[in-house]
Order: structure tokens, then C-alpha cells, then sequence
């Protein structure tokens, strides 16, 4: 089994959920007592939320080098980015390292594709719906054509990831505006909902949707552990 390399902390709300799953499925898929084998690098998200919010990302992409170096040094066989809005330095991350980097957009991709779904809602920070990074790579890599919420309801989405859920409150208010943006996407044509932050599925669950959603943590989180097998 492959050890597991972790970039944590963004949030840890989110992190504590890979931590779970990628030992939860471990043990599914080889039973008795098997967990993944894992290390875990946690960065102070005080620091990156404001760095990212001051638009600081080439020091933002040199912490994520470090938290990366830091993985290889300690025996991790691959790395995986604990947050969808992080990946916008994924290149550096990869020039940094020798080891293979987990991208988390193409597992989702994947699993879209695979339920034959072509036109996709997407829903994560300011940065992941507005930036290319992600979007683009979803677009341009896998073909999928993607749809993000209004300028209002971006605002709120993102609002409630770092002031709600990043601090650990799930509130129902905010669960009912992110379900009408959901319908809203529906409405525009889209046929599934990606929730692509890793916190999202703390709020929204499948039950809850009027359309089928992608949780970008687990679909990751499912990778890691697929990739650690092999
Ligand atoms: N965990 C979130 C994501 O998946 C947001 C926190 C961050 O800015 O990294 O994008």
C-alpha cells in the first residue's frame, strides 16, 4: 500500500472529513483492520484565507511547495490537495516535487463522465467558479461545459464557505440558499451540480439537491485511496 500525502488545513473542517474517509474506505476495500497509510501536512488557514483575499498567490504557491516538500521528505509516494481553491498553484506544487500530484478536478471529471453528464453547475469560492484554473480545466481537459451562479449568488456561496463553514457552522438558512441556487442551475441547464469545495458537503447533501452533486471530497478522497492500492 502506498502512503498517502495530505495538504491539510484549508479548512481543517474539511481536512478532519479526508482524514475519515480515506480510512473508512481503505478499511471497505481491504478490510480487517486496514486504514490508509497516510502523513498529513497542516498549514495555519488564518494565514492562506488572507493571502488568497489579498491576492498573494505566488507565496501562496511557495507555502504549498514547502507543505509538498515536506510530504516527499517524510515518504509520501503521491500528494493530495485537501481544497478545490488551492489547485489554482498545483503547477508549482508539481514543479516542487518528484512524487505525482493527485489533481482533484480530474477524478470529478471522471465520475461526471461517467454518469453521462456533459453540462455541469459549479459551486466552490470566488476563485474555483471564477478563475480558469479550475473551470478551464474542466472545460478545455475533460469537455465538460460548466455553469456558476449569478454574481449574487456567488457572493453567498463563497460568503457562507469562509464565514460559515470554514469555522464549522452548518446552518440551515444557508442550506436552503444554496439548494434555490442549485435550482436556479437546473433551471439554466445544468444537469448535476459539482460541490466543488471541500466543505460544501458538510451542508449539502445528496438528499437534499434537486439535481445529482459531485462532493469533490469524496470523489478525491476515493481517488487517493484507488491510487494508494495499486
Ligand atoms: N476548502 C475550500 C475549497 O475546496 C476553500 C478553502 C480554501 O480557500 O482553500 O476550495
Amino acid at each position: 500500500m502506498k502512503t498517502i500525502g495530505l495538504i491539510g488545513g484549508m479548512s481543517w473542517e474539511s481536512s478532519a472529513e479526508y482524514y475519515r474517509l480515506i480510512n473508512q474506505r481503505m478499511k471497505e476495500r481491504q478490510g480487517g483492520h486496514n486504514n490508509a497509510r497516510s502523513l498529513m501536512v497542516t498549514v495555519n488557514f488564518h494565514e492562506i484565507e488572507a493571502l488568497q483575499h489579498d491576492g498573494q498567490w505566488d507565496r501562496l504557491g511557495a507555502m504549498m511547495q514547502d507543505a509538498a516538500r515536506q510530504l516527499e521528505r517524510g515518504g509520501a509516494d503521491f500528494i493530495v490537495l485537501c481544497t478545490n481553491t488551492m489547485h489554482k498553484v498545483s503547477p508549482q506544487i508539481e514543479a516542487a516535487v518528484s512524487i505525482p500530484f493527485l489533481h482533484i478536478a480530474d477524478p470529478t471529471a471522471a465520475a461526471i463522465k461517467k454518469r453521462g453528464f456533459r453540462t455541469i453547475g459549479l459551486l466552490g469560492t470566488r476563485f474555483t467558479m471564477e478563475q480558469d484554473f479550475y473551470k478551464g480545466r474542466l472545460e478545455e481537459k475533460h469537455g465538460l461545459s460548466v455553469i456558476t451562479p449569478d454574481e449574487a449568488g456567488r457572493a453567498l456561496v463563497h460568503g457562507v464557505i469562509y464565514d460559515e463553514l470554514c469555522h464549522g457552522k452548518v446552518l440551515d438558512a444557508s442550506r436552503q440558499a444554496y439548494l434555490a441556487i442549485i435550482d436556479e442551475l437546473k433551471h439554466r441547464g445544468a444537469e448535476a451540480v459539482i460541490l466543488g469545495c471541500t466543505e460544501i458537503a458538510l451542508l449539502i447533501k445528496p438528499e437534499h439537491a434537486s439535481l445529482p452533486v459531485f462532493d469533490t471530497t469524496g470523489i478525491h478522497a476515493d481517488a487517493a485511496v484507488a491510487l494508494a492500492c495499486t
